[in-house]
């Protein structure tokens, strides 16, 4: 059997083919999947019966299963914990925010990165998610909640150390014959796999990219980042730089801010050594406390003043706008308290 969502119609082409069908009934069938968000044969009723028939036996549909939302009482925000057809779970969220909606994707069932303060790596990496289920993941919530503007893939899993779904699933969601998700609406997310980033940059699917550099010294990065002893900050700052060169895209540095740990003096210098000049964007997330890491969540006051400090040094950082706070888990502690 082959999955059907993640073909590119060229593909599907080429499989009706071989079934001996007219060319026009894999256009009919991929506007039905990438349009209409349908994943079922059966709910195709411009095919003839005996085809939709004949199309299950032949192709099958990647099912993902809701089994729990957590809704906010003071925003819009949703948490979904889903369950994937060999039962294994992810989790996903759907923001809406003025006339923008947006979901965070995961893309792979755990993660082998084990960053410390990160909850989604804690049992490691079970396996990737397949580009037909990142596509399903997306299609889901939009049958529930409506088409979406952006996806940022800053759920679980590392997305670039499952870099060929990834490829797939962004270049299915972009085509403008389907779904006809603009590049710029997806933001890609990573701990930071230079020669990855480099490679994202050659396949010109332009979206933006985010790094999660937390700390601007490789010791320190190294002691909650064990990626930061495999790639340096210095061959990141090259792959970013690469990455703007190729795409015109703004690179945004993503920090998760740990009171006393990595908001101090030398930090803010750090920081300006490495980005001043750069046309890059300084994004200061709170840290959302898990039970495994031993720290707490920074308050206001201590993150307005990093901010503060950075800007006076020239950086250009802003504090991530914080939502659905009454149900503000941080990715991967749902799942991990499913299991438990
Ligand atoms: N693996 C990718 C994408 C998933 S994590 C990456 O590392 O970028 C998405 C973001 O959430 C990353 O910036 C990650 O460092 C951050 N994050 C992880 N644990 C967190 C926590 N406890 N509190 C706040 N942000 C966290």
């Amino acid at each position: 059997m082959i999955s059907i969502n993640d073909k590119t119609i060229g593909e599907i082409e080429d499989l009706f083919k071989e079934k001996s069908y007219q060319k026009f009934r894999a256009k009919q069938v991929y506007r039905s999947i990438h349009v209409n968000r349908i994943n079922d044969f059966d709910k195709m009723t411009d095919l003839p019966l005996k085809m939709r028939e004949d199309l299950k036996s032949y192709f099958y549909f990647d099912k993902i299963k809701v089994l729990k939302t957590f809704e906010s009482k003071m925003d819009s925000t949703k948490k979904y914990l889903l369950e994937l057809a060999d039962k294994n779970i992810v989790e996903a969220v759907y923001m809406a925010y003025n006339d923008r909606s947006t979901i965070c994707i995961s893309s792979q069932v755990g993660c082998r990165m084990g960053c410390t303060f990160c909850a989604s790596t804690k049992n490691g990496l079970v396996r990737n998610m397949t580009s037909s289920e990142l596509i399903e993941e997306v299609y889901l919530l939009e049958r529930i909640n409506g088409p979406i503007s952006n996806i940022v893939i800053m759920g679980i899993g590392e997305p670039l150390d499952n870099f060929s779904n990834i490829k797939k699933f962004i270049e299915i969601i972009t085509d403008s014959k389907g779904r006809n998700l603009s590049h710029r609406s997806i933001t890609l997310s990573t701990s930071g796999l230079s020669p990855r980033i480099k490679d994202l940059a050659d396949t010109g699917l332009d979206v933006n990219l985010a790094l999660s550099l937390h700390y601007a010294d490789d010791k320190k990065r190294a002691v909650y980042m064990p990626v930061a002893k495999r790639y340096k900050i210095k061959d990141l700052i090259e792959s970013t730089d690469y990455y703007f060169d190729k795409t015109g895209r703004r690179v945004s540095f993503e920090y998760v801010v740990i009171d006393g740990v990595n908001n101090l003096k030398e930090d803010v210098e750090n920081l300006h050594d490495l980005l001043f000049g750069k046309n890059v964007h300084i994004n200061l997330i709170p840290l959302n406390p898990i039970e495994e890491f031993d720290h707490k969540k920074p308050g206001a006051r201590a993150l307005e003043d990093f901010k503060e400090r950075l800007t006076k040094r020239g950086l250009n950082a802003t504090i991530r706008r914080s939502m659905g706070q009454d149900i503000d888990a941080s990715c991967g502690q749902l799942r991990n308290n499913y299991a438990r």
